[in-house]
């Protein structure tokens, strides 16, 4: 029975015994009823209570639940445009990438081509050797070098001599290939840092950077001697008995371009073939005429 009811049944019964005069039991039972009801209120008001504090824990969840799906959300939306950007920054690197590589590849083969057309136009043909232009300007640059460092240089001409009769005895075959074998003999017998370069039909010019006069006459009669023994492509023939006439000269701290030294060694040269060929000259630089004693036809030059 809820306990309302048995309250109520106190009351009932207290109202009774006032009715037949039982005043002490009407007191008892009302006193009872009174406190079953007061009992009853209070625990009424505890459960409200709690009740109360149970909507309001709930509540909190409720708001807690819903701040964290509101964070939830959040943190997706930055997700997702995360993994957007990502993407993109993806695609737009992979582009990138290919783009670069394209460049870099049209870059490269330009270079390339650029330096292969470079390399022809300052190649001669038939030697490999650097042609005249270019060799003129590595005599140039080899004079501002030595004017630079106060330094020592010789250049010189180098005539292979009476060619014309090789080709008309031989052909001018035998002649294109005494040229290119002469070049790769000239590869080996100077000295690393020394240069040559094909200045026109059998004419070479020679560079000698920091070497003085007297260092570079036993470097170009080394050559000589070499050349001297050189077998032509000719079958048959042992020993091709091919000589070459080299005049000398030191740069001088006055020259202000190659045209001077490349004349003086020009006399040089025309020296030596006037004194009878296979053989070096060296243009005296302090001498007042040239030719000056012991400036011609070096002992070790000569044939
Ligand atoms: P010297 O001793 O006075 O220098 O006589 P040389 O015959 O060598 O000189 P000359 O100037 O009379 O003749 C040079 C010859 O070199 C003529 C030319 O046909 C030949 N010559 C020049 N360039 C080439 C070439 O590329 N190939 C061939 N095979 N011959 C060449
Ligand atoms: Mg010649
Ligand atoms: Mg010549």
């Amino acid at each position: 029975m809820p306990a309302d009811d048995i309250a109520s049944l106190y009351d009932l019964r207290a109202r009774a015994y006032a009715e037949v005069d039982n005043f002490t039991a009407a007191y008892r039972d009302q006193s009872e009823y009174l406190q079953r009801v007061r009992t009853q209120s209070e625990l009424d008001r505890i459960r409200e209570i709690a009740s109360l504090r149970v909507q309001f824990d709930i509540d909190r969840e409720q708001q807690k639940n819903e701040l964290l799906a509101a964070d939830k959300h959040l943190v997706e939306e930055r997700l997702a445009s995360q993994q957007r950007f990502t993407r993109l920054a993806i695609a737009a690197g992979t582009t990138s990438f290919f783009a670069a590589l394209a460049l870099g590849y049209a870059l490269w083969t330009n270079r390339r081509y650029h330096s292969e057309l470079t390399t022809l136009a300052e190649r001669d043909d038939l030697t490999g050797l650097p042609n005249r232009r270019k060799i003129r300007a590595l005599a140039a640059e080899l004079l501002t070098q030595t004017h630079a460092e106060s330094g020592s240089a010789v250049i010189g001409l180098i005539d292979l001599d009476h060619f014309k009769t090789l080709n008309d005895r031989f052909g001018h075959e035998v002649g294109d290939d005494t040229l290119r074998s002469f070049a790769a003999l000239a590869r080996s017998s100077l000295r690393t840092h020394d240069l040559l370069g094909r200045y026109g039909g059998e004419e070479f010019l020679l560079l000698l950077p920091a070497t003085s006069l007297a260092d570079a006459l036993p470097v170009v009669d080394r050559l000589r001697i070499a050349l001297q023994e050189m077998p032509l492509a000719v079958p048959g023939t042992s020993s091709g008995g091919i000589t070459l006439s080299c005049g000398l000269t030191a740069i001088k701290p006055n020259d202000r371009n190659v045209d001077k030294p490349l004349l003086r060694a020009d006399q040089a040269l025309y020296a030596a073939k006037r004194a009878g060929r296979n053989q070096i000259e060296c243009y005296a630089p302090d001498a007042a005429e040239f030719g000056a004693p012991g400036s011609h036809a070096p002992q070790a030059a000569s044939r």
